[in-house]
């Protein structure tokens, strides 16, 4: 199997930023948060990272790998999104705070305790930090698309089809992906709390499914857990065809850094590369992986989807809700205003089974 070399920078020219000061990074050894902390450190920036275990080896040896030779500095801290006041000392001097942490799983045996829980009082508690922590001006909360839409069928009666920036998840519950549930009320409680004030600014990264390789050794997101299937032989027989828009991590993070920096930038940004499904994602690893991975071949009919939906983990309403449904959303002000050009999903999908392939 050819490797190609993989492009592990962040392209932050043109963002002007600010090396005087440390940042807070919440979250920080997740998948899409490492890739943060690195665009940030390679930049210069100091970054104070929050984690549950700083002195856990398996969760941050990465964090510490990346800070050796990098211009700016990294320091640990020890918080929990449930521990009110944890973020107190992380924050301590820090102008801008990317509040990444929230659990993204989507098998949960309690919606409540596990995912909406975590998400709504995790950003009561830093942004409540952040409101009593003077040095702060911006903060860039980490949403989703989850926030804008629930269910691909919801999509379909957006005007024009499509997804926008103006638009609010309003089908979600503790019932219904939990998980969309859980980033609605978050974003929501977030857009509430920046108005008691005018001293710090709010704008949120919406990034769509995010791809790309993993700077973390045990990813635990659920994007591995989806690219997991599409590459391990369960789909071998079919896949059904979900619609979902994509974009690749290092994007996502290059998204975050801007908004953090951008004078400008202002609001909602929805970050998606490309509006796609569950079977050309896998497909597109086609033409490196085809002869040596179990890749599915075909859509799976809706029928038979629905038919043996418990036996492969899904609800017969999700899969009506969502199987065979299209996704389409409107990208265009993180190009504008955030000037992100995003990478090709095959060079994301390559890279991300590349890097699950090297770590087996
Ligand atoms: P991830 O790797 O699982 O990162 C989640 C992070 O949240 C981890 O650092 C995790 O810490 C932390 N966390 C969870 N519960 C916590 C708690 N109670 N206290 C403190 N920290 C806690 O997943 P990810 O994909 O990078 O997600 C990062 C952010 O991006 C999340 O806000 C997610 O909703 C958002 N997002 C992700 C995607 C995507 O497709 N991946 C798309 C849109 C938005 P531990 O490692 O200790 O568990």
């Amino acid at each position: 199997m050819g490797s190609a070399i993989m492009d592990t920078s962040i392209d932050v020219s043109g963002i002007p930023m600010d090396t005087s000061k440390p940042v807070l990074v919440t979250g920080a050894n997740g998948y899409v948060a490492s890739w943060v902390v690195k665009g940030l450190l390679d930049a210069g920036v100091s970054v104070h990272a929050a984690v549950r275990n700083p002195g856990d080896r398996n969760k941050v040896g990465h964090l510490l790998d990346i800070a050796k030779g990098a211009p700016g500095r990294l320091e640990l801290f020890a918080a929990d999104l449930l521990d009110s006041g944890s973020y107190a000392a992380a924050m301590e001097g820090c102008s801008i705070v990317f509040h990444m942490a929230s659990p993204f799983v989507r098998d949960v045996s309690d919606p409540m305790r596990d995912l909406v829980e975590p998400a709504l009082e995790g950003t009561r508690n830093v942004l409540g930090t952040v409101c009593d922590v003077p040095d702060v001006r911006r903060v860039v909360l980490t949403s989703s698309v989850a926030a804008i839409y629930g269910d691909a069928v919801d999509v379909e009666q957006r005007p024009g089809g499509i997804i926008t920036e103006e638009q609010w998840n309003d089908t979600s519950s503790t019932d219904r992906e939990p998980y969309s549930y859980s980033k609605t009320l978050a974003e929501r409680e977030a857009w509430h709390m920046v108005q008691s004030q005018d001293r710090w600014k709010l704008v949120t990264i919406n990034p769509a499914l995010v791809i790309g390789p993993a700077l973390n050794p045990h990813p635990t997101s659920d994007s591995f857990t989806i690219v997991r299937q599409m590459i391990g032989g369960t789909g071998r027989m079919g896949l059904p065809r979900i619609g979902v828009t994509v974009a690749d991590v290092r994007d996502v993070a290059k998204a975050h850094i801007a908004a953090a920096y951008l004078p400008g930038a202002s609001g909602r940004h929805i970050i998606a590369a490309e509006d796609t499904d569950t079977l050309a994602l896998a497909q597109s690893l086609r033409p490196r992986f085809g002869s040596s991975l179990p890749l599915p071949g075909r859509a799976l009919p809706k029928a038979l989807v629905l038919a043996v939906a418990p036996m492969i983990g899904l609800s017969r309403a999700y899969v009506r809700r969502n199987v065979g449904h299209v996704i389409r959303a409107n990208a265009g002000k993180s190009r504008r205003e955030l000037h992100i050009s995003y990478r090709p999903v095959q060079e994301s999908m390559e890279d991300m089974v590349e890097g699950l392939l090297r770590s087996r």
